[in-house]
């Protein structure tokens, strides 16, 4: 009976336990063969987060892959730049379980507008479902006032927007082809005035940025009213063009992993030394999470300060308790 039971296991287990009784070697690395039709893409198994703690498990995917490629970027390395939507039909069928736990949701995609008639039907048919969001939109985002105001109206109250950097000429090197920094204070005023409060992304340690950056990045996130933001280092992560690129250039000075964390330096910068970098990256997470420069950027009235007020201070104690142990 035993013996019908396991041979049962491992026909049902199928090549796992083939592997395994063949004593074929495990791969270290296993590519598929395409990349995974959308449709395809299961519910997530949320209750196997119930009592450990999680702040919120309402996240979920609706596209995948870019189709732009700036240089720093893994999302294409890993997703690819075709776009591929997950059928709407399938995102409100899983919405409406969500809703049941909590009315708030996050996007995980890394570009949700890419596909302008997609994100429309989205949003329009998440008008009146209740739900508040967040999600991930390039800048020019703003440019769109149908889309936006669909987005606002479905519930949006917050974007993940990549600025990256403030110099142009950057921009550009880096293939950041949404981006006009001219542009940025009038773009971000427009996600404020549909609802939408901005977690900005600012990449630090591009080629063309020198000591002289980081005090302007604070002052435009007060003057545009950032309501919360992340500073990356620039981190070369395998996979990504600038990685083949500092290779190339022999300016990669760490592979240890645990360093791969956006928060320390891995390469030769160009414009000023690994520890200038460092210490403009530690002075610039410093002062924006400063009570001062909180009180500047999210204390008025907006719909967005319910989400973001706490992620102000959720961040202000991370950085706080990152720089403890590091002393
Ligand atoms: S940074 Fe954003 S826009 Fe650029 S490739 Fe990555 S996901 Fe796409």
């Amino acid at each position: 009976m035993l013996m019908r039971w396991l041979w049962a296991r491992v026909i049902w287990s199928g090549p796992g336990w083939y592997r395994i009784l063949k004593r074929e070697p495990c791969s270290p690395v296993y590519r598929p063969d395409a990349m995974l039709d959308m449709a395809d893409l299961p519910i997530a198994r949320r209750e196997i987060f119930a009592g450990k703690g999680y702040l919120l498990t309402n996240t979920l995917q609706t596209t995948r892959g870019c189709p732009f490629d700036c240089e720093f970027c893994s999302v294409t390395a890993f997703y690819g730049r075709k776009y591929r939507e997950r059928p709407v039909e399938q995102v409100l069928a899983e919405l409406e379980v969500l809703c049941k736990q909590n009315s708030f949701a996050f996007f995980v995609d890394d570009n949700l507008v890419a596909n302008r008639r997609y994100a429309l039907s989205l949003f329009s048919a998440m008008k009146g479902m209740g739900f508040k969001w967040l999600s991930h939109a390039p800048i020019d985002f703003a440019g769109d006032p149908e889309l936006m105001r669909a987005a606002g109206e479905s519930g949006c109250i917050g974007m993940f927007v990549g600025f990256e950097s403030l110099n142009q000429e950057s921009l550009v090197a880096m293939g950041k082809v949404t981006n006009q920094a001219t542009s940025y204070l009038e773009q971000a005023k427009v996600f404020r005035d549909h609802g939408i409060g901005i977690l900005g992304s600012f990449v630090l340690g591009s080629d063309g940025d020198t000591p002289a950056i980081f005090e302007p990045i604070l002052r435009f996130c007060e003057a545009a009213r950032i309501e919360a933001a992340i500073f990356p280092i620039l981190t070369p992560y395998p996979g990504t063009k600038v990685r083949e690129r500092l290779e190339t250039e022999g300016r990669i000075t760490s592979n240890d992993w645990r360093d791969y964390d956006m928060g320390h330096v891995n390469f030769i910068p160009r414009g000023m030394s690994a520890a200038e970098l460092q210490a403009g990256h530690d002075w610039l997470n410093r002062s924006f999470y400063s009570f001062s420069s909180m009180y500047r950027r999210i204390f008025k009235l907006h719909r967005s300060v319910q989400v973001f007020a706490p992620m102000n201070f959720g961040f202000r104690s991370a950085i706080r308790r990152t720089a403890k142990v590091m002393v």
